[in-house]
């Protein structure tokens, strides 16, 4: 990462604050529109180090895959290898050297920006940036040196930061952010968290793989509200078997540290009740990172919540300032900042530009992965839109049967009068890639018999998916239809 930018060199056509997927891949195409442009990135590895990519990089995504990845096959090993003939000795856990691994694959993935940003000709500033009114920009090297940079264009892309609950303070050894969450050096016993999204989710079933008895705590009554309720079900009572302990309607509203760990106090319908861990994980939500980013004069607009405003096409209040990724609505997703950053990229050089915001794919990296496109069946029930639903049980499926991994399901909803596909939403083995044809069918605007039409190859997991497209008509092949 470069650690200032040379003299001579502030003035610029754009530069992006913030290096996460939303600034870096920004960053990337604008200079390959042709544009000179700088980015700015504040962040800093536990070493010290400045490094692009920001939380997917660093901190999320990717080395929260790693350990989903290496916890799976450790549970594999020890519960599945049996009843595919392969006896092994029980497992043993050498978590230091997963870890190792994890934080390999992070170091080779944010070198990779740099890389990048040098074929690409883009100036990495490590420092913050603080937006001036006017299109100018305060540049504050980690040193302190700070410098006036110009530029045309100013894309905020700052990201997002864990929701801290005021009687849950973080403290990075038994009360654990996301990122802490992912570099424990021994696997705690008995493990709690808070809120059962997509960040607690997947974390605890990291450490549950890995041998903790975790215990996750949900406000809300039903599981995984944004989820299609006949899948969120059938994960749910999967999770349940696997040994997580979800309880829902359980409101966290007070934690105590003792000696070796947490007592976190909860309600429920029930009542109050303690509940004992040695970790703690919050995982309540992320909040905006756009405190201390913009001068008062700048002109850029920001919510009660301290989002930044902006347009369809990610333009603040402020003319020539845009901004893109988890500073601004929508999902908080590396793929949607990623998307906006590349969009703004192309308006700015005058090109076409747009983000098809309702075929945005939400996967949840848990095993199985769940992950869905487009609108659930509670969400076209309440628009009152006539839909047909299909759907298709992976323990029908060759591929899953052979891979051992046959729970779930995938479920096609199309337009009862066109045909289009309005929504699909899977359960199961790699869910995560499957959802990808899905939302390829969704962004060309196919039907439900364009799905039923196209071959998909024999014994293959997107069987599933042609198979339930079929079932939206009630000529599913390898299933009865009801
Ligand atoms: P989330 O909003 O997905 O879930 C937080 C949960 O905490 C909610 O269900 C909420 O009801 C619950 N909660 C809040 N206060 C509580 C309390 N006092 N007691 C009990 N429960 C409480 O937030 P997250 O999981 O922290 O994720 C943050 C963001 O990061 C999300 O936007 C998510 O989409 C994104 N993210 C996505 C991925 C992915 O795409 N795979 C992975 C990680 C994070």
């Amino acid at each position: 990462m470069t650690g200032s930018a040379l003299a001579g060199d502030s003035k610029y056509d754009v530069v992006f604050i913030g290096g996460g997927p939303a600034g870096y891949v920004g960053a990337i195409r604008a200079a390959q529109n042709g544009l000179r442009v700088a980015c700015i990135d504040a962040w800093r590895n536990r070493d010290g180090k400045p490094a692009f990519g920001g939380t997917c990089l660093n901190a999320g995504c990717i080395p929260s895959k790693a350990l989903l990845e290496s916890s799976e096959l450790f549970h594999r090993a020890g519960h599945e290898f049996a009843s595919h003939g392969i006896r092994v000795n029980a497992p043993e856990l050498d978590l230091a050297a997963m870890q190792a691994r994890k934080a390999g694959i992070v170091r080779q993935f944010t070198g990779g920006i740099d890389a990048l940003f040098k074929s690409n000709g883009v100036a990495g500033l490590a420092g913050r940036g603080h937006l001036l009114p006017g299109n100018k920009i305060r540049y504050t090297s980690h040193a302190g040196e700070a410098e006036l940079l110009e530029a045309e264009h100013v894309v905020l892309a700052t990201g997002s930061t864990p929701i801290e609950l005021p009687f849950a303070r973080f403290d990075g050894e038994v009360i654990l952010d996301s990122w802490s969450a992912l570099d424990l050096p021994a696997v705690p016993a008995r493990l709690g968290v808070i809120g059962a999204g997509v960040i607690g989710l997947e974390l605890g079933s990291v450490w549950s793989r890995l041998g903790a008895q975790v215990t996750v705590l949900e406000a809300l009554e039903r599981f995984l509200f944004m989820v299609d309720g006949q899948v969120a079900k059938d994960a749910q009572r999967q999770f349940k078997k696997q040994g997580l302990d979800i309880r829902l309607g359980a409101k966290v509203t007070a934690t105590e540290r003792g000696p070796a760990g947490v007592a976190v106090t909860y309600e429920d319908a029930s009542g109050r009740h303690v509940l004992e861990v040695d970790r703690l994980i919050v995982a309540v939500g992320r909040r905006p990172n756009t405190d201390g980013l913009l001068d008062p004069l700048a002109g850029v607009h920001r919510s009660d919540r301290g989002f930044i405003e902006v347009d369809d096409e990610c333009r603040t209040s402020a003319a020539g300032v845009w901004a893109v990724g988890d500073v601004v609505r929508g999902p908080m997703l590396a793929h949607k900042g990623s998307e906006e950053g590349v969009m703004v990229a192309d308006l700015i050089a005058g090109r076409h530009g747009h983000v098809n915001y309702a075929v945005i794919p939400s996967v949840i990296y848990t095993a199985p992965e769940i992950a869905w496109v487009g609108q659930t069946e509670e969400q076209l029930k309440e628009a009152r839109v006539d839909y047909k639903a299909g759907t298709f049980n992976f323990a029908a499926s060759g591929r899953a049967r052979a891979m051992e991994q046959a729970a779930g399901l995938v479920k096609v909803l199309a337009d009862a009068a066109t045909d289009r596909v309005l929504g699909v939403h899977i359960v199961g083995p790699m869910a995560g890639e499957l959802i990808g044809e899905a939302v390829v069918a969704m962004e060309f605007e196919a039907s439900a018999e364009d799905l039923q039409r196209t071959i998909h190859a024999h014994p293959t997991l997107a069987e599933a998916l042609h198979e339930a497209a079929l079932s939206v008509d009630r000529r599913a092949l390898h299933a009865i239809n009801h």
